[in-house]
């Protein structure tokens, strides 16, 4: 079966046809927002069996005024997460390196951290204090505005392919620390376990927190991780979460559990097989990125 995907008028996510009611349900919930900001919007048509697309109609469609004035403005209100699909050509290239199946683990691991360096930059623009003050210049006094370095960004990835989606972070953030989280996903249950845990035990007040899981499928292990998050301090509306590619399923759960989130994600894909991976995703991204 061959399903179109469209996109929804009221908040322009991606959403099926009214004839598929149900996935359009689980697609649009009305408690999120996502932007890709105006130009040219993707419709993909697939194989509902899980096989890969057959083929993208790119058009041109102005999105809702409310979208842009949320990717511009990044406010959101207080019940709804933000999804923002950044809509960059390179973001766009780097995504489409990862989705090739025959792109071997070196070429994909650096496409990975690639991503994540843009991810990380876009999700930090509207984020971090700067301190003002002037310097002297070869030609004269400017003022200028530096990163405050006494707050550093909690960079938080999770393992194993979070670790490689933040391997640039410090070539775009100026002062971040470190904290690794390690989930295992059972692949019956497809519940996650944790089995390392680098957290302090308590976030300063008003920490910035980035939370990195390349792939938010069921939302299992991402919910998991923020439940960890919270529960040591970390107040929702500070903490962004990047995503190489994100699955109706965690954004619907994301969306009802942590409103104020915001998920920068390179791109937003229909929904999982039997298996709980992303369809077309890209297919395991920890054994793809390590060559296992
Ligand atoms: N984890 C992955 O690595 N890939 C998926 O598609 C889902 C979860």
């Amino acid at each position: 079966m061959e399903v179109a995907i469209g996109h929804c008028s009221r908040c322009s996510i991606a959403s099926f046809p009214t004839q598929y009611p149900q996935a359009s349900a689980m697609l649009c919930p009305s408690k999120f927002l996502v932007s890709e900001v105006k130009g040219s919007c993707a419709t993909m048509k697939m194989d509902m069996a899980g096989a890969a697309p057959s083929g993208f109609n790119k058009r041109k469609k102005k999105l809702s005024v409310k979208c842009e004035a949320a990717a511009a403005s990044n406010q959101i209100g207080v019940n709804q997460m933000l999804v923002y699909v950044p809509p960059h050509p390179l973001i766009k290239h780097w995504v489409s390196v990862l989705r090739n199946e025959f792109s071997p683990p070196p070429i994909f691991k650096s496409a990975m951290a690639e991503l994540g360096r843009l991810l990380i930059y876009e999700a930090s623009r509207d984020w971090l204090e700067t301190i003002g003050g002037e310097v002297q210049t070869p030609c004269g006094v400017a003022n200028v505005e530096f990163i405050d370095p006494r707050e550093p960004v909690k960079v938080v990835p999770i393992l194993r392919a979070g670790l490689v989606l933040v391997e640039h972070v410090s070539s775009v953030l100026p002062a971040t620390q470190t904290y690794h989280l390690g989930f295992v996903r059972n692949e019956v249950t497809l519940q996650p376990t944790l089995y390392l845990n680098k957290l302090p035990d308590r976030f300063p007040d008003s920490s910035l927190i980035l939370v990195a899981d390349p792939m938010l499928a069921t939302g299992g292990t991402i919910v998991a991780a923020i439940e960890e998050l919270t529960s040591r301090g970390a107040d929702v509306k500070n903490l962004r979460v990047v995503a190489a590619v994100a699955a109706p399923p965690a954004l619907k759960i994301l969306s009802e559990k942590f409103p104020g989130l915001r998920v920068y994600t390179g791109t937003i894909d229909p929904g999982l097989n039997e298996k709980g991976y992303i369809v077309p995703g890209l297919g395991d991204a920890g054994d793809r990125s390590f060559g296992t």
